[in-house]
């Protein structure tokens, strides 16, 4: 598509509030000539004591435009006026065009709580900061209250900030096959499934040396995340290693949470679930995504609905203490009632977590090669499930304590984790939130050095560290040196001094 922006008014954002109305829009200038390719311009001018943004959308003969205006005010940059005129403005030049308002309003970004977050510090009520995100942002009472909730549950969860805090997160990017829709980098064939075993050496090598930095940096590690791909895809020895590994390291008894994102259910064995309570993982995901077998098999996931409740039954029986299962709303094949079965089926088992995510399609996953015409502005059900998630999980007595949103989802929907009270996925939140340093060790995991500063939250410093992505890549490189420095400067230059 082609986007035009005049005035003082970011580029990316512009981008970004397009593609509200236009997911998965491609901006460049192929197409530009042809009066039939999406032409949206975007101009912000400045009058008397406030920002006025013009939005219009043109594609062929079809035209709207709306003007919007946003005063200046204490407290709110001028740059954020700008936004707030610019957003209202494609907002409403994208309802008259297309008659449909996003629930979300003009929050574009991955953390809409965030925007909740810094309503409440500014000294706002709960119900005062509601108001500010349905007035300035343009999101519904229900997204609103949403976004507030979730602030509010995730201050309660971190507490109090100290740059002497850190989480660990292991990667294991292998899988036992390729889900349709998956962009992730997980290397899945029997060839490379097959450098497994000297992936494990090198990643329990890489662990021991972080583990050692943190202890000579004094940090105190708060949580560890074994996430993947699929971590459950190494066999009980393997998973007993890496385990045992992270046992020398820290003291999984003072951890606030051991997380294994087992992920596929056809990985999932007693042997292993044993293997992992026996080292003290206090929390596993066993994911199905769907308990429907047609959509399971439109989105490629190798597993039945039988392996799933297989998959829980082990977890719960070696006494793991908080099961988390993930879902997705919007999937292909599915509709308001396969997912509302689905989503009651799960409530019936009580797991600790629930996590709702909304599909989401990327460049790289095999669907979109099928011109499957994934991509959905209104979402179908989707925002039907997503919602009938919301209103069951608080029945049954779980909160929203977590979420996130991806560019590119059905109907621009949002992720959220549900947990009962002190149930919670921690690492999600303290990875989401940024609030301390992340220590990532294996292929694709980036390391995030954090300094929060309470008192000056804008003043944040955060620097990451990108080993390589693919574990070919990763066995043969030496990054690790280079990357034990710089984190050696950070700390010493920002925190230990
Ligand atoms: S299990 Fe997850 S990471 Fe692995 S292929 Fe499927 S969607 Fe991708």
């Amino acid at each position: 598509m082609k986007l035009i922006t005049e005035g003082d008014i970011n580029p990316y954002y512009a981008q970004t509030l397009c593609m509200i109305f236009f997911p998965g829009a491609k901006f460049g200038a192929d197409g530009a000539d042809d009066p039939n390719t999406p032409t949206v311009t975007i101009r912000v001018t400045e009058i008397e004591g406030a920002a006025r943004g013009t939005a219009s959308i043109r594609i062929g003969d079809h035209c709207a435009e709306s003007t919007r205006k946003f005063d200046y005010r204490p407290g709110m940059t001028a740059e954020r006026v700008r936004k707030i005129a610019a957003g209202a403005a494609m907002l409403a030049a994208g309802e008259k065009f297309f008659g449909y308002r996003p629930s979300w309003g003009i929050l574009t970004g991955v953390r809409p709580a965030k925007v909740a977050t810094e309503l409440l510090a500014s000294g706002l009520t709960p119900g005062r900061a509601r108001d500010a995100l349905r007035r300035q942002y343009l999101l519904t009472p229900k997204k609103a209250a949403l976004a507030v909730e979730v602030a509010l549950r995730e201050q309660k969860l971190i507490g109090e900030v100290s740059p002497r805090d850190c989480s660990v997160y292991v990667s294991i990017p292998f899988c036992p096959s390729r889900c349709a829709y998956c962009s992730f980098v997980s290397y899945t064939s029997p060839r490379l499934l097959s450098l497994i075993p000297e992936y494990l050496i090198r990643l329990c090598d890489d662990l021991e040396h972080t583990f050692a930095q943190i202890r000579r940096l004094g940090l105190r590690v708060r949580t560890v995340y074994i996430g993947g791909g699929t971590p459950t895809i190494l066999d009980p020895a393997q998973l007993e290693m890496l385990l045992s590994t992270i046992a020398r390291g820290v003291d999984i008894a003072s951890l606030e949470e051991l997380t294994l994102e087992s992920g596929r259910p056809d990985t999932i064995t007693r042997e292993k679930m044993q293997v992992a309570a026996d080292y003290g993982v206090t929390r596993v995901s066993v994911n199905p995504q769907s308990l429907d077998t047609a959509v399971l098999d439109r989105i490629g996931r190798a597993h039945s609905v039988d392996e799933f409740f297989a998959a829980f039954d082990a977890a719960r029986q070696a006494g793991i203490p908080q099961i988390n299962t993930d879902l997705i709303a919007g999937l292909p094949e599915d509709n308001f009632l396969k997912f509302s079965r689905t989503f009651d089926r799960v409530l019936e088992l009580a797991p600790d977590n629930i996590t709702v995510h909304t599909f989401c399609i990327k460049k790289a996953a095999d669907i979109l090669r099928e011109g499957s015409g994934v991509y959905s502005l209104r979402g179908g059900d989707a925002g039907q499930c997503v919602d009938y998630s919301q209103i069951k999980a608080q029945e049954a007595g779980y909160f929203p304590y977590y979420m996130y949103r991806q560019k590119n989802t059905v109907g621009n929907f949002e992720n959220v984790g549900f947990a009962r009270d002190g149930a919670e996925g921690r690492y999600n939140v303290y990875m989401m939130e940024e609030i301390h340093s992340i220590f990532a060790v294996g292929a694709g995991a980036v390391t995030k050095m954090v300094h929060v500063r309470p008192k000056n939250p804008a003043d944040t410093k955060i620097i990451r560290l990108a080993p390589p992505k693919y574990p070919y890549e990763y066995l043969r490189s030496d990054h690790r040196a280079e990357h034990e420095a710089r984190i050696d400067a950070f700390y010493e230059s920002e925190i230990l001094d």
